[in-house]
């Protein structure tokens, strides 16, 4: 059988978006639900893939999309190109993932010298065939023939200083002749008379614009694979620009901006295509459409609702009114914000259109990290530049620039800045990118600024248009005369659509406060900015996860403060508590001590000193943790970290000697400090070798730990210390360890009534451990793989270094998809933790698994952490939100 390359709408449905593209399969969709969709068919990716390997159409292609047409023409009752009554079409791009803008479509194919004139009669309007005709001429220039855009711009201003509405049909069939000259002049052929050869052209540049560089560089950004291809949808037109009873415009089920209900979008009255996009005019607000044409308003409104019911989500739409008559060219499931996505989630469950669980998995952890971001201060005086379109929220400060490349080289260079355009376009991808933030002078919520922000979690005020933004003297004139030059900072807040001049200090987010505080704002509180619903949206979510998890969520906390913060932030315990703190600072001087001790005594008087200090340290954290794991690691850093800088040292000694001052101590010290010296610290005498190498010390930390246990259960507390070792390599590290800490437990417990039960671990993160996790688990009550070590370890990648060094050539080489020390590297370091688990477990059924590393607060991580079976997780206690939430969608 031939292969199949071309589905009328009639025959595609939304799950055949692989092969139809979104927009296809959606069309197709929207046809079946009998929406007012004009008539078409589409060409699949797979004609797309076959172009892009071979540079041609398969054979069959043609003769299926003649067929096709025919079809068409017949329900149309007009053929294409018709001198008569010509059948108009466009060719539309579109792929399996929304890539708004980022490839071509081709308006108006089939319009020709002959059927320019038909299509006038049809309409009885000179002026909207000569329009359609001129876009068609600089779409088919610039999109087939690869013309740049500036001539056709430069052509229309000198036809038009004031715009194209100006211009009536005499003026805008010039405005064709002068197009054509700069087709012949720049590409050296004529406009293709032949509809036909329209139609070839235009479906081969749609498909070849699947590798435009701006394609190419949003789906590196997007994560969307490059074999993909585009579909492309040819669709019957409507006409948009037919006079004052037409328009075009773009609308939103739900604010995509909060997530609010109610019809959100732009509308532009006597407009084709890509106007409202592309920002040429500042479109008129949606509501403004009930005024204008109640009729197709409220006809509008059905659709969004059949569209929301059935999509069961936010949709946004693309409609056009011809003569008073609705058209929908285009749905998909909306782009939102993080906040829209929580608070859209809750509302559609709340109305029983989805269940708890569907809500969850339409947010996730990393949208939940951007709402935890800070906010401008309310309460800061700064002047107020102009107040434009809130976009894209968030708050972005930084210099003035006006284009892409010195947004790139200024990023470079280490600046933050701020993207000032009165309008944006496709090619300012990469100074979008650079960017803190982007601020236009025009266009709407759906202008390019606007969408592509929003992908991008950048803050975005667009339409600012009391801004007189001048990119040639660089400048951007404010209300007042105000004058901003290139390199000043401004503070632009992406939330309210305000932009100020100068630094505005930032403060928590409503939702980082509401997670810091641990209590809902009252009901009522920040309706202004819908803060309030967003808040209980989010309260609601997490909550959700809460009650699914099979994973739990523990902190990295080593103080007081951040134990109690942690716990406010929903930690169920603690699942590193760091040491090395408690040995800085005024604590010091006993560390020197204990290196310089000669005698037994000495040592353990320095020990003794240090005892009181690190059980008050205890004493805190498990009061705050009352109840819940607080799993405590031993020392872990090489000594030299607590002892002064070789160099330092070896200076200050040498001086003293030339003056002929030199303190004993001091020359002690020094010969201490050169014989810890080691070249490879990371690799050197820390962790369980220093314990064991430095008798008393551990034996010291775990006595402090018993001790502040006692003192807390003696007060009716409930403490539970956990303790961990670290940098274990072999079982028998462990068993010494172990066999102190059992005596200094036995004999420091006994004034307790009931058993001092201190289970005793370690941390699983040189790889020998991992390899041999079945041995040390006969030793260990429990595992907790220390990741970033073990990363370090197993690529043989120094963390400190190698990141900024060629981490970037790496990922761009493909060597690596994400740093390792952010997202798990599930097939090395990954398989190396399922091992190791499995083998643990099959030695020690009840063994607990943990992973306290930086990956225990990456979404993508918690995943694969789930997947293989760990009992908690744990991270800083500000990303506890975050790895709360994908604990629970790990569990749908
Ligand atoms: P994009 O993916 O960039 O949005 P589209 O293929 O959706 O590109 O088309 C660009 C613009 O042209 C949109 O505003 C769309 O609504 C409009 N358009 C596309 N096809 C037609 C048509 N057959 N009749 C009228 N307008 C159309
Ligand atoms: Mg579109
Ligand atoms: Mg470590």
């Amino acid at each position: 059988m031939a292969a199949r390359y071309v589905y009328d709408f009639a025959e595609g449905h939304r799950d055949l978006a692989d092969l139809l593209g979104g927009k296809g399969a959606n069309l197709a969709e929207m046809t079946r639900l009998g929406l007012p969709v004009p008539p078409g068919f589409v060409i699949t990716t797979e004609a797309c893939r076959w172009y892009l390997r071979t540079g041609d159409v398969p054979d069959e292609l043609w003769p299926q999309v003649r067929e096709r047409l025919a079809a068409l023409e017949r329900r149309a009752g007009r053929r294409l190109g018709d001198p008569e009554d010509p059948l108009l079409v466009s060719v539309r791009s579109g792929a399996r993932f929304s890539m708004p803008g980022m490839m071509e479509t081709v308006l108006n194919i089939g319009l020709t010298d002959a059927s320019v004139a038909g299509l006038a009669r049809r309409f009885g309007d000179e002026r909207l065939a000569w329009d359609s005709y001129r876009r068609l001429v600089h779409m088919f220039g610039t999109t087939v023939l690869g013309l740049p855009d500036e001539p056709f711009v430069e052509a229309l201003r000198r036809a038009a200083p004031g715009g194209e509405l100006d211009l009536d049909a005499a003026g805008l069939r010039s405005l064709v002749s002068a197009y054509r000259e700069l087709l012949t002049e720049h590409a050296g052929r004529d406009f293709p008379q032949d509809p036909w050869e329209q139609l070839d052209l235009a479906v081969r540049a749609v498909f070849a614009s699947w590798n435009t560089p701006r394609a190419v560089l949003y789906r590196g950004r997007e994560r969307i694979p490059d074999d993909l291809g585009t579909a492309v949808s040819v669709v019957a037109m409507v006409f948009g620009n037919a006079g004052q009873d037409s328009g075009t415009g773009v609308a939103f089920t739900r604010d995509p901006a909060t997530g609010r209900q109610g019809a959100y979008g732009d509308y532009l009255p006597n407009a084709q295509g890509e106007d409202v996009v592309a920002g040429v005019r500042t479109p008129v607000p949606l509501r403004e459409l009930e005024r204008l044409d109640p009729a197709s308003y409220h006809q509008l409104l059905d659709v969004m609702s059949t569209l929301e019911r059935h999509y069961r989500d936010l949709c946004d739409i693309e409609f056009t009114i011809e003569r008073g008559r609705l058209w929908i060219l285009q749905t998909r499931v909306g782009k939102r914000t993080a906040a829209a996505a929580f608070v859209v989630a809750a509302q559609l469950a709340d109305e029983g259109l989805i269940d708890e669980d569907e809500a969850l998995r339409r947010v996730s952890g990393a949208r939940l990290a951007q709402l935890l971001f800070p906010r401008f201060d309310p309460g800061a005086d700064r002047p107020r530049l102009a107040t434009g379109i809130n976009a894209s929220p968030g708050a972005a400060v930084g210099e003035v620039v006006f284009d892409s490349a010195t947004a790139v080289a200024a990023a470079e260079r280490g600046r933050r800045v701020v993207l000032v355009r009165a309008e944006t376009n496709p090619d300012d991808l990469p100074g979008l990118v650079a960017a803190e933030g982007v601020l236009t002078s025009r266009g709407g919520k759906t202008s390019h600024a606007a969408v592509v922000a929003r992908g991008m979690g950048k803050p975005c005020v667009c339409g600012a248009d009391e801004l007189e933004v001048d990119p040639v003297r660089r400048r951007v004139v404010a209300p007042g005369g105000v004058v901003v030059e290139e390199g000043a900072v401004v503070s632009v807040d992406g939330t309210t659509g305000a932009v100020y001049l100068g630094e505005v200090p930032v403060v928590p987010s409503a939702v980082a406060e509401y997670f810091e505080r641990g209590v809902l704002p009252p009901p009522g509180s920040g309706e202004e900015d819908g803060a309030d619903e967003l808040v209980r949206a989010v309260d609601r979510l997490v909550r959700h996860a809460d009650r699914v998890r099979r994973v739990e969520v523990r902190a990295n906390a080593d103080t007081p403060e951040d134990a109690e913060r942690a716990r406010r932030m929903g930690a169920r315990g603690i699942g590193l508590c760091r040491t090395e703190h408690m040995f800085l600072g005024e604590r010091r001087k006993h560390v020197e001590r204990l290196v310089l001790a000669d005698t037994d005594a000495e040592r353990e008087r320095a020990l003794a000193d240090l005892l009181p200090l690190q059980r008050g340290d205890f004493v805190r954290i498990l009061r705050a943790m009352d109840g819940l794991p607080v799993t405590i690691r031993l020392l872990d850093p090489p000594l030299h970290e607590f002892l002064p800088d070789l160099a330092e040292l070896t200076a200050r000694v040498a001086v003293a000697e030339a003056l002929g001052e030199e303190r004993a101590e001091d020359v002690r010290l020094l010969r201490a400090v050169r014989r810890l010296h080691e070249h490879n610290p990371m690799l050197g005498l820390r962790g369980v070798r220093l314990g064991l190498v430095l008798p008393g010390l551990y034996g010291m930390q775990v006595r402090a730990i018993a001790e502040a246990a006692v003192e807390c259960a003696s007060a009716g507390g409930d403490p539970r210390p956990q303790i961990m070792v670290p940098l274990v390599a072999d079982a028998t590290e462990l068993a010494l360890v172990r066999e102190e800490v059992a005596a200094v437990l036995a004999e420091a417990g006994g004034a307790l009534v009931r058993r001092l039960d201190v289970p005793v671990g370690t941390m699983i993160e040189v790889p020998r451990a991992a390899l041999t996790a079945d041995r040390i688990a006969a030793h260990a009550d429990f595992f907790s793989f220390g990741t970033n070590d073990l990363t370090q370890m197993v690529w043989g990648f120094s963390r400190d270094d190698v990141e900024s060094a060629f981490f970037p050539r790496y990922l761009e080489l493909g060597v690596l998809a994400d740093s390792p020390f952010e997202t798990l590297d599930r097939v090395g370091v990954g398989e190396l933790v399922r091992r190791a688990v499995r083998a643990g477990r099959s030695r020690r059924p009840d063994l607990e698994v943990g992973v306290c590393g930086e990956h225990g607060g990456d979404p993508a991580s918690v995943h694969f952490f789930a997947d293989v079976g760990l009992d908690y997780v744990s991270c800083s206690p500000f990303r506890v939100p975050v790895a709360r939430l994908e604990v629970g969608r790990a569990a749908l």
